[in-house]
């Protein structure tokens, strides 16, 4: 795997940081993760706008121009053998003398790597996963993509533990999203999305769900859900740049709904592939 550090590509495994770096330090940094599919990549204008949006919210300059950016994730692109890969990047603060006041004159460290990509295997679209709830205690900047994903991982970890797939966070009796993923709701037809703001992740994904939900006239609304009408849901859904759209068919150990992914589900996944088609219709970048 060829990946760049500050300027350079080299093997993955000849990539290292100081110790002092800040992200190792203080968790000081943001990063991105961006699907390419047959060597295409899937809305890097929204990727770099997202970026953007947390470099300014931690007060880090861009590192890089749009254009710049463009061509450095063709070249990792280009540089590494698969397809479809997850191109990962991550920009931290920089290193210098632990203080947790910023750092003057002090460059950004850049780090992109790129994974084969794994999109869900055909079992799970077709059966769903399973996830739990847990109480959504993470910090009130959820809208940054901020590498310091401490409670993300301890979220995560909860489902894990008891032989799901994902953790369905409620803050104050209204669900947000997952440990590493959006959720989407549907009740009598209706798909019902969480409202975006300082509690979530502005997922790319969501976007797409939401853009795709209107273009084809499937009743939806954005507005906050409660606990309670979480656990009356007809259909339960997840989104994220991997998990692409999922079904979720059983929330802490009891069906959702009929307990299997349910219509609504199979449109959008539908309509979610042939929108995928449609991207990998356009010029590649790499
Ligand atoms: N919420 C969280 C907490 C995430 O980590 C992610 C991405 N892994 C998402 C939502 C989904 O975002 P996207 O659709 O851009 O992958």
């Amino acid at each position: 795997m060829t990946v760049y550090l500050n300027g350079e590509f080299m093997p993955l495994e000849e990539a290292r940081i100081p110790v002092l770096d800040r992200g190792f330090i203080f968790g000081d940094g943001v990063y991105e993760v961006i699907p390419v599919y047959s060597r295409h990549v899937f809305r890097l204008p929204e990727h770099l706008k997202r970026l953007q949006n947390s470099l300014d919210a931690v007060r880090i300059a861009n590192p890089h121009s749009d254009a710049e950016w463009t061509r450095l994730i063709g070249q990792i692109i280009a540089r590494n053998a698969p397809e479809d890969q997850g191109v990962y990047l991550q920009v931290t603060r920089g290193v210098a003398k632990r203080d947790h006041a910023f750092p003057k004159g002090v460059a950004p460290t850049v780090f992109v790597m790129s994974n084969p990509l794994v999109t869900p295997p055909s079992a799970q679209v077709t059966s769903g996963v399973t996830a739990i709830t847990a109480s959504d205690y993470r910090w009130l900047r959820c809208d940054i993509k901020s590498v310091a994903l401490l409670a993300n991982c301890l979220l995560r970890q909860l489902a894990v533990d008891a032989g799901a797939a994902e953790t369905v966070l409620i803050r104050d009796g209204f669900v947000t999203e997952c440990s590493a993923s959006n959720v989407f709701l549907v009740k009598d037809g209706v798909l019902l999305a969480p409202p975006k703001n300082h509690l979530m992740l502005p997922g790319i994904t969501y976007d797409v769900v939401l853009e795709l939900a209107a273009a084809h006239g499937l009743p939806h609304e954005v507005r906050e859900v409660t606990e309670l009408e979480l656990r009356a849901v007809d259909e339960l859904m997840l989104t994220s740049s991997t998990k692409e759209v999922l079904a979720i068919t059983s929330l802490d150990g009891r069906p959702v709904g009929s307990g299997r992914p349910g219509p609504v589900f199979a449109k959008l996944h539908r309509l979610y592939q042939e929108y995928k088609q449609t991207v990998m219709r356009q010029p590649a970048l790499a």
